[in-house]
């Protein structure tokens, strides 16, 4: 039978909003969500701010029991010790993260993040009992060079590489020719490449860890494009970026009707 995967929705803030900015946001998003008597079993809602946001987040999350998740933007791949400027799981699962984004386009283009420490860094979320959000995209150039899928491909077989399913785990779907360009891919694009990646999930980690795999496509998600891909039977959510700064539009991906 078929596994119901509830939708995700999935606010990555990048380096906006600073802790007070951030408290004031999810206070504001939980009032919205209610005023609009959104129901959190038909889709999941989760903020991944700034590090240095997250523990204000968890104290007014956990002191008001909001039902918005929580998570952050990286996570080092190391436990601790000499890394300067590095974050570890350690320190997010204390901080009660629940989930942790890996690989994301500007990581792997900004930072020189290679798939083995995308790979490393999932491990390292796993350790610590956080979700990680892994994220695969193909750039303009790779798009015209091996069509949609291959680059999302290679790059979601080497985050997995030695991975335990079992421990839960996210993919994000991310044409990086698609973020923050107001240029989303088309539903079925999304599709194609959603399915691609789950036939990679059920070949390394199992078919039942495949079927309750949620995937997400991202790039220029906004609330007037959202309900299309969840139309499509292999997109779970969205990786949302700058439309997640806008507390009604947020408001309105989170609540989207298909
Ligand atoms: P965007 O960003 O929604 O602004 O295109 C998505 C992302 O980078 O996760």
């Amino acid at each position: 039978m078929a596994v119901k995967r509830t939708p995700f929705i999935a606010g990555n803030w990048k380096m906006n909003l600073d802790h007070l900015q951030a408290i004031a946001f999810v206070q504001k998003l939980a009032w919205s969500l209610a005023d609009a008597k959104h129901d959190f079993a038909e889709a999941e809602v989760a903020v991944f701010p700034p590090f240095t946001d997250l523990r204000s987040v968890q104290t007014l999350v956990s002191a008001d029991s909001l039902p918005i998740g929580y998570g952050a933007q990286d996570v080092s791949a190391h436990d601790s010790g000499a890394f300067t400027g590095e974050i570890s799981g350690a320190f997010l699962a204390k901080l009660d993260c629940r989930y942790a984004i890996i690989g994301h386009s500007e990581r792997r283009t900004l930072h020189g993040e290679s798939d083995t420490e995308v790979n490393a860094k999932v491990k390292a979320a796993h350790r610590h009992g956080i979700v990680p959000v892994v994220c695969v995209g193909e750039t303009a150039d790779d798009l015209e060079a091996h069509g949609p899928s291959a680059v999302p491909v290679a790059q979601l077989r080497a985050a997995l590489d030695g991975v335990d399913g079992s421990r839960g785990i996210v993919v994000a779907y991310e044409p990086v020719w698609a973020i923050g360009s107001g240029q989303a891919a088309t539903p079925a694009q999304a599709e194609q490449v959603a399915a691609a990646l789950r036939s990679v999930i059920a070949e390394l980690l199992g078919d039942d860890v495949a079927e309750a795999t949620r995937v997400l496509y991202g790039g220029s998600v906004k609330a007037a494009n959202i309900a299309s891909f969840l139309r499509e039977p292999n997109v779970d959510g969205a990786l949302v970026g700058g439309a997640s700064l806008d507390i009604d539009e947020f408001s309105s991906i989170v609540r989207f009707k298909k």
